[in-house]
């Protein structure tokens, strides 16, 4: 192994920061270098391998010009590379910024120009997401280039030093304004991956963790850490569908796994009909957009393992609240608490607020959660304004999702101030579906709500106002947003108004435009 002296990793710090995720995996490396750590198809990665790997990718990445700081991108499904990837670029000092493959070219080229990486890797299959990009970067093709590159380079650990509060992911969002925002997560915010996974969800060096949401998401990337953190194997599916997460499940003998809860729907579905459930597995955590409890009630009963809930977004690293397994009993004294999303970690401060008069609501009133924790991000990417609406000066982020405290402090969801939807565990906002919409030569007027759907939780419906005279179908309609946006983000359904019920001032409101749908008057 390249790095003979590791420090030696002690409980606790000042500020309860856990130990940055490129000390956790020098320390296993040197500690059990042949336990198995990364697991995908037929491919079986050491922890020494993955460190020797990252340590080359990090001198590849400085030989190459990239300065700490410097982006580096990927656009490729889930595979090891995402993992040498971010610790090589933890280890070079740059931030790694993977991109969403389930976009269009057009917003991928929106996203480049945004975060402006010095490198690319993509892969050979993707190549045509990139037609847009314009920027001027280097591109090393995964497929046909990467491992020679990689391999060039020496497997000594560069050693540089970072401060806690570098950026090493920059994970994009849309935002309500339908640009692109990146959000900047720090060495700090992913120390507590670490705590997450030992203190909250019982992973520990034995843990077997299936990772099977895309690697763009935090819930993906941020979550398939937790089983590294500690010692354990990770296992990667590139697909979500239900039998490969099942088949992988067996063939690991996976022990935890996250899961929104469409794929949760999928997986229950499955284990109904084929009764063949996998029996390693310890702990299912859900969560990423409301689950039913109906839906809960048959996971519960299907698996029959410890369920964790879990809310987070983004822009708080991951998981800030989580439900535990002892508060998930059916018919116990306290059943209610399975409609909440629990309580926040210990080392997170929560309050529930109102947004307008930034005061906390009397206790049981819904408000706003806003969350105060070393999880928090850096800020938006090179957007102070973004950034100054989220985080307040004293260090709250405003989540824009409402909800409740009981007495004992379980956090209740009840609704969301953001103008967004959770289609299928992927945000969409609809802002960015509108200004499409209205590049559209026959339209006048375009809102887009969310509409209850059976499969995917959510999906964008949008009310639409012709100019006089103009005639267009929904199928043209359709195509043309297919051709601008990710698929999972155009409307499934499109309903022709003469005008847009709007307020005095003359903001659209969305809520009459749920209840037409809510009353079947569409
Ligand atoms: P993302 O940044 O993609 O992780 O999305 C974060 C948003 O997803 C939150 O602000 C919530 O609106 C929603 N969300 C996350 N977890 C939950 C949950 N457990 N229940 C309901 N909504 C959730």
């Amino acid at each position: 192994m390249a790095n003979a002296i590791v420090p030696p990793l002690m409980p606790g710090s000042e500020d309860e920061m856990g130990h940055s995720l490129v000390d956790l995996l020098r320390h296993h490396a040197a500690r059990s270098p042949q336990a198995i750590c990364l697991a995908y198809e037929d491919e079986a990665i050491s922890f020494q391998a993955l460190d020797d790997r990252s340590n080359k990718v990090a001198n590849a990445l400085i030989a190459q010009g990239v300065q700490p700081g410097d982006r580096v991108a990927l656009l490729d499904m889930s595979s090891p590379l995402s993992y040498e990837l971010i610790y090589g670029c933890a280890k070079a000092g740059a931030i790694m910024m993977p991109l969403n493959w389930r976009l269009s070219a057009r917003e991928i080229a929106a996203i480049v120009a945004n975060g402006r990486p010095r490198v690319l890797l993509y892969a050979a299959s993707l190549v045509s997401l990139l037609d847009e990009v314009t920027t001027p970067l280097v591109r090393i093709n995964i497929d046909q280039d990467y491992a020679t590159w990689r391999d060039a380079a020496s497997a000594q650990d560069p050693c540089l030093v970072y401060a806690p509060d570098d950026a090493v992911l920059l994970l994009y969002t849309s935002g309500t304004t339908g640009q692109p925002k990146g959000v900047m997560i720090s060495h700090r915010n992913l120390s507590f991956v670490g705590r997450t996974a030992a203190e909250a969800w019982s992973f520990s060096a034995a843990s077997v963790n299936l990772v099977a949401m895309p690697l763009f998401h935090i819930g993906g990337i941020g979550y398939g850490m937790m089983a590294l953190s500690q010692g354990g194997k990770t296992v990667l599916v590139r697909q979500a569908d239900a039998k490969t997460v099942m088949d992988a499940m067996r063939r690991h003998h996976a022990t935890h796994g996250f899961f929104v809860p469409t794929v949760i729907q999928q997986l229950v579905d499955r284990a109904e009909e084929c009764g063949d459930v996998p029996d390693s597995m310890e702990r299912m955590i859900y969560g990423g957009a409301a689950m039913s409890p109906t839906l809960l009630a048959r996971a519960l009963a299907a698996f029959g393992c410890s369920f964790s809930h879990a809310y987070g977004m983004t822009e708080t690293s991951g998981t800030v609240i989580s439900l535990p397994p002892e508060d998930h009993a059916l018919d116990g004294p306290h059943a209610e608490r399975l409609r909440s999303c629990g309580r926040p970690f210990p080392w997170v401060e929560l309050a529930i607020m109102d947004p307008a008069q930034g005061q906390r609501v009397a206790s049981g009133e819904v408000g706003e959660i806003w969350v105060r924790s070393g999880m928090n991000m850096r800020g938006y990417w090179e957007n102070p304004q973004a950034t100054a609406a989220t985080i307040t000066p004293d260090g709250w982020l405003r989540t824009g999702d409402a909800a409740c405290l009981d007495a004992d402090g379980y956090v209740y969801i009840r609704d969301r101030y953001k103008d967004m939807i959770v289609s299928g565990g992927e945000n969409i906002y609809p802002t960015e579906i509108e200004n499409v919409l209205h590049t559209h030569q026959a339209v006048k007027e375009v809102a887009v709500v969310g509409v209850p759907h059976p499969r995917w939780g959510e999906t964008p419906r949008a009310f639409v106002v012709l100019k006089p005279g103009e005639t267009v179908t929904d199928t043209a309609l359709r195509e043309f947003t297919r051709a601008r946006l990710a698929h999972y983000k155009c409307p499934t359904s499109f309903v022709m108004l003469a005008a847009l019920p709007r307020n005095a001032s003359g903001k659209v409101l969305k809520h009459e435009l749920r209840a037409l749908q809510a009353e079947g008057t569409t």
